[in-house]
């Protein structure tokens, strides 16, 4: 098998890139840095493949990290954006496949009764902190290190060391007032929680409820009912950030699957099926504060956007019962591969359906700093063969594989086989 690639069209788009757009790509970790290598250039994809400006294909498990949980050029979903181009991109006005949309996901997501739709993951985050600070009338935020919720001035809040830690900006721009309302403790640390919720009134408590933006972080036994119950006694609003969980986990996510229910949701990815939508949601009572029912304000040119919509509804309706036991056994059949790939090596590997990730560290991984003491060098060097032997794997050791319906069985054989030899040339 070869394991170099040719990347001479790569490498000239990437020259051209970085005169125009800043790294040379529109959001970071697309440029490949953590691994060591310059980014790829994309000229199609489809199924579960990815074909890259120079004739390399690949087997993707990034799946533009998390919506096309049906595939690449999917062909329902081709089908309902192309009927829904032609009768009009956008129009500023209400359209009824937003009511179906609202209403099959409420079928779907248990504390979801209304939602209001965003382009971006991160609008919707934004917006269901302005609402929590409305409706609670307070200003602080819990939120746990190692996730991510968008790029929101007050969500890139980093804590330093200590149990529970007030954020200082991780990036110049962010005020330090917006970083300071941001209380920042370990994921999975319950003392730490309690501790947080003793000396703080909080607007909400926000949680990715299986954070996979420090690498896949299940939580702990427990975990999640304790901050229910925290945020309950606070006086403070439950958010959970299903950005990623959202139709995936399960097909009301995690809050379906562990039976914890948040007050707002948060969504994105699977819901826009590869088209830019999101969503925030929650109670009839708290939603209608969201103008123009209420005094909440918060608008979107683009937002319930008829593409995203009709690429939105078309993956919903895909996502049956058997899908999500399709899913799961992928999911299953790709980490058990890589555990067996990987034989006495010092790697975790952590799944839940839908979600992978594969830590290079000798312990389990519990919280960001065990996800921090990672080896990324190996993890990069291990991206790499990987890339060289047809696999794309996520290239950062903070983040996820995706697996999709579209992975077939032989897919995942030809990623352990390589995920073997991709260790062995280590
Ligand atoms: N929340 C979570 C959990 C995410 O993973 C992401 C993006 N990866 C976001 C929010 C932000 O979404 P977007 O990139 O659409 O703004």
């Amino acid at each position: 098998m070869s394991v170099s690639l040719r990347d001479t069209r790569s490498h000239e788009a990437y020259q051209r890139a970085l005169m125009y757009l800043p790294g040379g790509v529109n959001s970071p970790v697309r440029a490949m840095q953590s691994i060591g290598r310059e980014p790829l250039f994309v000229d199609r994809a489809e199924g579960a493949e990815l074909l890259d400006i120079d004739g390399n294909r690949y087997v993707d498990w990034v799946c533009s990290w998390g919506p096309l949980i049906c595939g690449h050029a999917n062909e329902q979903i081709l089908e309902a954006v192309t009927a829904a181009a032609a009768r009009g991109t956008s129009y500023g006005a209400p359209t009824v496949g937003e009511v179906d949309l609202a209403e099959e996901v409420s079928r779907r997501i248990p504390s979801v009764e209304m939602l209001r739709m965003t382009s971006s993951g991160t609008e919707a985050a934004m917006s269901a902190i302005r609402l929590a600070r409305a409706a609670t009338g307070r200003e602080k935020l819990l939120k746990f290190a190692g996730a991510y919720h968008g790029h929101v001035d007050g969500l890139l809040a980093d804590a330093g060391s200590g149990l529970a830690t007030q954020g200082i900006p991780a990036s110049p721009g962010v005020p330090a007032q917006s970083a300071a309302a941001t209380i920042i403790v370990p994921w999975n640390d319950a003392d730490a929680v309690r501790a947080a919720v003793a000396e703080h009134e909080f607007a909400a408590i926000l949680a990715e409820p299986f954070p996979a933006n420090m690498g896949l972080v299940p939580p702990a036994e427990g975990f999640l009912e304790l901050l229910r119950e925290a945020a309950t006694e606070n006086g403070a609003l439950l958010v959970f950030d299903e950005v990623i969980s959202g139709f995936r986990v399960a097909p009301g996510g995690a809050q379906e699957l562990t039976g914890v229910l948040p007050d707002l949701t948060v969504m994105g990815k699977v819901i826009g099926g590869g088209l830019p939508a999101a969503a925030y949601g929650g109670s009839r009572e708290l939603m209608e504060r969201i103008a123009p029912a209420g005094d909440v304000y918060q608008a979107g040119t683009l937002s319930g956007n008829p593409l995203a919509v009709a690429a939105g509804l078309a993956t919903l309706h895909q996502l049956d019962e058997s899908a999500y036991l399709r899913l799961a056994a992928t999911t299953e059949a790709l980490a058990n591969g890589l555990v067996e790939a990987a034989g006495d090596r010092p790697v975790q590997v952590v799944s839940t359906t839908g979600l992978v990730t594969l830590f290079f560290k000798d312990a389990p991984v519990i919280d960001y700093e065990d996800a921090k003491a990672c080896d990324t060098e190996a993890y990069g060097a291990w991206c790499r063969a990987l890339l060289a032997r047809g696999v794309y794997p996520p290239p950062s050791q903070f983040e996820a594989w995706f697996p999709s319906l579209a992975h077939t069985p032989e897919h995942v054989t030809r990623t352990i086989e390589a995920a073997a030899a991709a260790f062995a040339a280590l």
